[in-house]
């Protein structure tokens, strides 16, 4: 797990030392701007790039600036350490000579990992079960990769809370109560909630209690008025300890709180190690527009799925695995139909899992059967229970269970958006294309997470990937879904039926063989759906021609708004031949490393801040 920008650049080492650089380099023939960029040791964020010239090497630090911009001390800021190479492959900018030669890696060594890799995954990983009290290792691991890098941020910009120094609702008189108490030593405080809806910091001076508002703009900048702005209050805080900036004197002695939680004691030691860390090597944890604190958090389209009943692994007790079968007094059907099909419908419904009070009652939708259909149906029906039954994924759709009554009922945990093209179809001017990625990042990790159990879908499409929110997708409708032995590398249909030719791979068409690979096709058309805001592929032909059509070596062309490597990967699923098309291993790696790539770029029209010196 990573978030750092320049994990896919073919040239990029990772953290390997200067001789090993230089080594290299020796290795890929020494000509003149031959380069090769690795992770900078001293600094969190930084890199540094090697470079070959006369015979000689020659390394640069490249510094990660506060507002998420990179540049060669003292040279102009570029927005990606990859704009950076690219920029100085035409211009030296103060190196002897143009970046010429990419050094690449070796197709076999994987990119060598810091050691504050290892320390930011940590306190993610810390952050998270605490924050969201999950239990499971498997729901942990999920929430952390699916949202590493609002993660970073959320917890940037809360590290205050967990400060000693923070006292929350207290009143101004309550402030000065507690920095009395004691020793009044010059620069004592404290931080607290001010009744106008900021911060307020509270200081001792001269035995006196000064009080200033911290000002939180609305572009989600703090400071005290007039001064240097931060993204974060514990940002502003360690500042102030350096620099009185307008203060009566710099901030000294920290007024605890006195409410430091045992319990809580690892993450307090982590954070401070870490404002240690971003503060003195420039690295740098923003609020971002996706993360403001000044936006509400419970406003839906800013939930991270953690926050949703859906996303924890309902089946941790291991009892809860036999109780397949629901009674029917237990189901509340409602009347409001969400989809229907052949088999049936699909309705609202709550589902009461204790007996009274409200906590035990859960949103689900009930496929129920046509009372009329044959034993066919229902033998279908019940495969794809079995199915769903084995599943434990935060993105894929959960079965709480099957019921039979006045006719056969799959009961399942609620998507209560919708299918992905009719979300996006309604919703193009709320969703951003980074959104979308995190959307198709989630679904591939559910993809991943079912070709590890062997499992082929079959009918992956956008119509079939439910949304529990703008944030969280969930792959759903396993009617034609199989479950392979261990030896199987596909599934060999006997007969066709009604299958959906548009999202198949060319093997399922000719030989009816099914595998994780054909599913990585339909990932590929589900991808250009989604970036085409819920377009209609191949839009005026049939399923004959769409064959012929890729038979003749044609694609899908690039839906406009749809980024250049997004492209690329979709391309990559369509490869022709299975045994040459990526798996979704890899497929969740790119869409991964992409994710992150774009999470980490500054947003466009933040104002650039002043790295703290
Ligand atoms: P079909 O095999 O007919 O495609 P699906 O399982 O895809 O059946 O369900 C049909 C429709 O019912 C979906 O498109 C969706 O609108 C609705 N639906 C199905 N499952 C859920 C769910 N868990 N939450 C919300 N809506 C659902
Ligand atoms: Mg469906």
């Amino acid at each position: 797990m990573s978030t750092d920008p320049a994990i896919e650049l073919p040239y990029y080492h990772g953290s390997i030392t200067r001789r090993d650089a230089e080594r290299e380099l020796v290795l890929a023939d020494s000509v003149d701007g031959l380069f090769l960029l690795r992770q900078c040791m001293r600094s969190l964020g930084g890199y540094v790039l090697s470079l070959t010239y006369e015979e000689k090497f020659h390394h640069y630090p490249i510094e990660k600036h506060l507002n998420g911009t990179y540049s060669i001390v003292g040279s102009k800021p570029h927005c990606g350490p990859a704009e950076l190479c690219e920029f100085l492959s035409r211009e030296p900018d103060g190196l002897p000579c143009t970046l010429k030669k990419p050094c690449q890696r070796a197709a076999d060594t994987p990119v060598k990992k810091g050691l504050f890799d290892s320390l930011r995954e940590n306190m993610l990983r810390e952050y998270v079960k605490q924050t969201w009290n999950l239990e499971e290792a498997e729901d942990i691991e999920q929430a952390v990769i699916s949202h590493a890098p609002q993660l970073e941020k959320l917890m940037a910009t809360t590290a205050h809370e967990k400060m000693a120094w923070y006292h929350g609702k207290i009143s101004r008189q309550e402030g000065e109560r507690r920095l009395y108490a004691g020793a009044k030593t010059d620069g004592k405080f404290l931080v607290r909630d001010s009744e106008a809806g900021t911060f307020a910091l509270s200081m001792v001076y001269g035995k006196m209690v000064y009080h200033y508002r911290i000002n939180h703009e609305k572009s989600g900048k703090y400071s005290i008025p007039e001064g240097t702005k931060f993204d974060t209050v514990w940002q502003l805080v360690q500042y102030l300890k350096m620099k009185p900036a307008g203060l009566m004197t710099n901030l000294g002695e920290e007024c605890s709180n006195g409410m430091m939680a045992a319990s809580s004691k690892t993450t307090i030691s982590h954070l401070h190690f870490a404002c240690f860390l971003w503060e003195y090597h420039g690295f740098v944890l923003l609020a971002s527009a996706t993360l403001k604190p000044s936006m509400s958090q419970s406003a839906d389209s800013q939930l991270l799925p953690m926050d949703c009943s859906g996303f924890v692994n309902t089946y941790h007790d291991p009892k809860d695995l036999k109780k397949f079968f629901i009674n029917r007094d237990q189901l509340v059907m409602d009347e409001v139909e969400l989809g229907s099909g052949n088999f049936g419908c699909v309705k609202k419904g709550v589902l009461k899992t204790t007996e009274d009070d409200e906590k035990g009652q859960i949103d689900v939708a009930i496929k129920v059967l046509k009372n009329e259909n044959e034993s066919l149906v229902k033998d279908e029906m019940m495969r794809e229970a079995e199915i769903m039954h084995q599943l434990s994924n935060a993105f894929i759709v959960r079965m709480l269970g099957l019921c039979q009554a006045e006719s056969l009922m799959l009961v399942m945990e609620m998507a209560s958006a919708g299918p992905l093209n009719k979300f996006l179809q309604s919703n193009k001017s709320t969703v951003s294309m980074e959104g979308i990625v995190r959307l198709m990042h989630q679904v591939s990790m559910g993809m991943k997470y079912l070709e590890e159990k062997n499992f082929v879908h079959r009918d992956l499409a956008a119509r079939n990937v439910l949304l529990v929110n703008q944030n969280f997708a969930k792959i759903s409708d396993f009617g034609l879904s199989k479950a392979l032995g261990a030896d199987d590398k596909y599934y060999k249909a006997r007969t066709t039926g009604k299958w959906p030719l548009k999202w198949y791979a060319p093997e399922c068409i000719s030989f009816h063989k099914f595998s994780s690979k054909s599913d990585v096709w339909s990932f590929g058309v589900t991808m250009w759906e989604a970036f085409s805001y819920g377009g209609k592929p191949y839009r005026k032909m049939n399923g004959i021609q769409v064959c012929e059509y890729l038979k003749g070596g044609n694609r899908m062309e690039c839906p406009s708004q749809c980024p250049e490597q997004m492209y690329m990967l979709m391309m990559k699923c369509w490869t022709y031949k299975h045994e040459d098309r990526p798996d979704f291993k890899q497929v969740e790696g790119s869409m991964r490393a992409y994710y992150y790539s774009i999470c980490n770029k500054p947003q466009p029209g933040e104002e650039a801040a002043e790295p703290i010196k």
